[in-house]
């Protein structure tokens, strides 16, 4: 019904004006509120010459300021970019030089990496945010955004084709790429993970990963405010006591983390009030493969709670598909969003037989509009409007996803093929097993070694003959490991993904 967030924003404030968009440690914010800020710093934007079209950086950890400076860029038609907070110097240069930020939000926590950037970039100003300085000539301060009484000129409001944001995605091998995502790509997402929730003004958002992630931008951000609902905000999942105390006081209803959290959540002790006078109704788990395992473990832990699976990826804004509250199936990543087309292919991009694994391909609103300056990569990546979205999966009679794994991390070995979850569920079922991460790596015949690197929980011991007993008991030995590491920690990325090609790069390293 929308044709950009400058509408969204206004009809949750006719819906919900005096209820709270967001709440944090320190204040509750109206959508009135959230309204009025947003225009202020859209004005203060165009006061610098911020113009329809022009790309506006977001460098800014979790905070109010981040919602407010999304939806002032977006108000006036410029376009958002927010960026991994926790990249190095010349990973912001890189994209900043991409995608020709002209303005920059900065909190000041992370000015270390990000101070002199404008040397090094076409960034034209910087606006810090969480200083308490005022504004210089060399420097801008959001609190004189927020101060801003200039007219906001809303002549030319984005279309539902224009370019909401662009999300750089961690790029695997070489350079990060420039995910270019619409208003129309948004609002089929959110759209879609609206009819199958059905979220609406009473729900309360627990917002804890990081805001510039594809993932928790749409649905923990803009879907909340869409459904003209609350988020609550809480600034680190450490100590995760305070994560379950916030959601408790704060009343929250909607609950989305990463695997990693859940694996935390079976295993933490969480106080037997919570289990039981919590009013989460769903907890949403994606971005990366949810084992078996932690789905048991959870559930001993929190037999009333629906945890349900989703997929997506940010090329598809980020969802793909997920699990119902009545159409779930444990294992699986749940059914297609109402109206996106699925399909499992072969190399040829023709389907495989059901049940059988295939490259999922999907075709949809939500499919971005391509990578930014990368013809070659977008012309790779979408084929005929089908999104190749580089993961394997098994789609079953009833229609379900089943990822297999990431087709890159698929591993041949012996001439067989080898899919590294299949060994890391299996190291999941070891008790004493926090994470696992199973990778391939080149041999001198053109065929690749299997190496498992595994994380033993606190205070547990598991001895590496113990654990190749484990797999050699249940797996073909052809998948069994032939290096099996004991890490006290696996590289993750800020959303808790193991890093498979660090580790990768670790034992080549290792063998140069
Ligand atoms: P890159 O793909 O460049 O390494 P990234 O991991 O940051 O970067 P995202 O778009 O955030 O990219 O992640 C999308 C990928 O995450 C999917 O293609 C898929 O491989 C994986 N993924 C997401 N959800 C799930 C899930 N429920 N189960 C398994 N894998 C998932």
């Amino acid at each position: 019904p929308y044709q950009n967030f400058y509408e969204m924003l206004a009809a949750a404030c006719e819906k919900n004006g005096r209820g709270t968009a967001v709440f944090n440690d320190k204040e509750k914010i109206s959508y009135r509120e959230l309204k009025r800020r947003s225009e202020a710093v859209a004005a203060y934007l165009q006061s610098i010459d911020v113009k329809y079209g022009d790309k506006v950086a977001l460098v800014v950890s979790n905070s109010p300021e981040f919602v407010i400076a999304y939806f002032a860029v977006t108000a006036i038609g410029a376009v958002a970019v927010p960026i991994n907070t926790f990249l190095k110097r010349d990973e912001f240069a890189y994209i900043l030089n991409d995608c020709r930020a002209k303005v920059m939000f900065a909190s000041v926590g992370l000015s270390k990496e990000l101070k002199g950037l404008k040397k090094q970039t076409a960034l034209e100003s910087v606006i810090w945010i969480g200083g308490t300085e005022q504004s210089t000539d060399r420097h801008l301060s959001f609190a004189d955004a927020l101060a801003c009484r200039d007219e906001l000129d809303l002549s030319r409001r984005p279309q539902i084709d224009d370019l909401a944001h662009i999300i750089y995605t961690s790029g695997t091998t070489g350079h990060p790429k420039g995910a270019l995502i619409s208003y129309k790509n948004l609002f089929s997402n959110m759209a879609g993970a609206h009819e199958v929730f059905n979220v609406r003004k009473s729900d309360r958002f627990m917002v804890f990963l990081p805001m510039f992630h594809s993932f928790t931008l749409l649905a923990m951000v803009l879907l909340p405010v869409f459904a003209a609902g609350s988020m609550i905000l809480v600034k680190s999942v450490f100590p995760f006591s305070n994560v379950l105390k916030q959601a408790l006081l704060k009343r929250a209803t909607v609950f989305l983390g990463v695997p990693a959290i859940y694996t935390a959540m079976g295993k933490a002790k969480i106080p037997w009030y919570f289990r039981w006078f919590n009013r989460i109704r769903i907890f949403i788990s994606g971005g990366a493969p949810l084992a078996a395992q932690t789905i048991a473990d959870f559930k001993t832990k929190f037999p009333r709670a629906e945890l349900l699976e989703g997929y997506g990826l940010s090329e598809c804004s980020p969802v793909v598909a997920v699990n119902r509250l009545d159409r779930q199936k444990v294992g699986s990543v749940g059914l297609p969003l109402p109206g996106y087309e699925v399909k499992a292919v072969d190399e040829e991009l023709l389907e495989v037989p059901r049940g059988e694994v295939g490259e999922l391909i999907v075709k949809c609103d939500a499919v971005m509009q391509g990578y930014l300056n990368m013809h070659g990569a977008t012309d790779e990546t979408i084929v005929n409007g089908w999104l190749k979205t580089g993961d394997l999966v098994r789609i079953d009679e009833d229609g379900f996803i089943f990822i297999v794994d990431r087709k890159k991390d698929l591993i041949i070995s012996k001439g067989q093929n080898v899919y590294p979850r299949e060994i890391e569920e299996e190291l999941y079922k070891i008790e004493a097993v926090e994470a696992a991460a199973v990778i391939g790596i080149p041999d001198q015949y053109a065929d690749e070694e299997i190496v498992a690197f595994v994380q033993l929980k606190e205070g547990m011991t598991a001895k590496e003959t113990e654990i190749r007993a484990h797999l050699r008991k249940h797996l073909a030995n052809f998948k069994v490991p032939k290096e099996i590491y004991l890490k006290d920690e696996l590289p993750r990325n800020a959303t808790g993904k193991v890093l498979k090609r660090v580790l990768k790069q670790q034992i080549l390293d290792a063998q140069a």
